[in-house]
């Protein structure tokens, strides 16, 4: 884990914010380039799973695809890149990216783990709904809504274009740290205009959020009765993963520890463009690969290959992730 001296160093280092931060503000994030076809959401778009007497579902939101360039891993070469996606079956023009959050039942609790679009993004995005009524839940059963970081795939879907409140009963948890680098006016005002997308797009869902509803936690406590947060800093400043425990067994959210991990749990060591400190990234994508494989617990990943969860396996000098049947 970082150290809170190196966690300011990631957090205020020239650039830090990539143009993703701009991308994310715009929607573009989620539109999808019409050269390459039209990427399918998953159908059904639910999947339900026991972890001790509690129940977890993967809800796919949709999927974005992109073009797949050198930008994309940021420290290896496109052919390597190619081959392993070929290697895998997979196209190697482009990457398609799912977009999934997760739903714990556990007694009378409803906790969703992060939010996907809403109406805020492209034309394959804003299925969650949808799925999340699929499964049986209405908006408004949510009680809780756990966000691992403020990246705008996984907070966009709190509030819909119009500003009303997607989850109206809901308490959103956030990690204290994430959202004291993204809602620190002096930190984005020292941006150029171009890189300040992400800011903007945490103050139209987080400013004028209640003071009851908004609740900050600190990474490594327990939030909420059985779900444990971890601090997995580097992917952004304050990025922190949930564990599900009940009744012996466990389920690891991990959030955007590793973008799609036909590349990057494969090869732990790259770093997606998204990583805004990929040093951080890379040391605790390894540690907590290593542990999951370890305690041999269930993982999901909000842009795996839906259903979105499964088990990791020591495969190379990586992972392989094993999506359930
Ligand atoms: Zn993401």
């Amino acid at each position: 884990m970082m150290q809170r001296r190196q966690f300011l160093a990631a957090g205020l280092s020239a650039g830090a914010v990539s143009s993703f931060a701009f991308l994310a503000a715009s929607g573009a994030w989620a539109q999808n380039t019409p050269n390459l076809g039209t990427p399918t959401p998953a159908s059904p778009g639910f999947r339900r799973m026991k972890v001790g007497d509690a129940e977890v579902i993967a809800l796919n939101d949709g999927v974005a695809r992109r073009p797949l360039g050198e930008e994309f891993v940021k420290n290896a070469p496109l052919a390597e890149v190619r081959a392993l996606l070929a290697a895998q079956g997979l196209p190697t023009d482009y990457i398609d990216i799912p977009f999934s959050a997760f739903l714990v039942v556990n007694g009378n609790r409803r906790v969703l783990m992060d939010a996907g679009f809403a109406d805020n993004g492209g034309p394959t995005t804003g299925r969650l709904l949808a799925n999340l009524a699929a499964a049986g839940f209405k908006p408004e059963d949510i009680d809780t809504v756990l966000i691992t970081h403020y990246h705008g795939d996984h907070i966009q879907g709190l509030r819909r274009k119009d500003g009303s409140l997607v989850y109206p009963n809901a308490k959103v948890m956030v990690p204290e740290p994430e959202h004291a680098f993204w809602m620190d006016d002096a930190t984005m005002n020292a941006r150029p205009e171009a890189q300040r997308g992400g800011f903007m797009v945490a103050r139209r869902v987080f400013a004028s959020m209640p003071a009851d509803k908004l609740v900050r936690f600190t990474p490594g406590t327990e939030v909420v009765p059985g779900i444990r947060s971890v601090a997995a800093f580097g992917h952004t400043p304050g990025h922190t993963l949930f564990e599900v425990q009940s009744a012996g067994q466990s389920f690891f959210y991990v959030g955007d520890l590793t973008n799609v991990p036909a590349l990057f749990a494969r090869n732990p060591d790259w770093a997606v463009t998204f990583d805004m400190d990929a040093e951080a990234a890379r040391k605790v994508r390894r540690e907590v690969f290593q542990r999951i494989v370890s305690s041999n617990a269930m993982v999901g990943g909000y842009h795996f290959p839906f259903p979105a969860f499964g088990r990791l396996a020591a495969q190379g000098n990586g992972y392989a992730f094993q999506p359930v049947a």
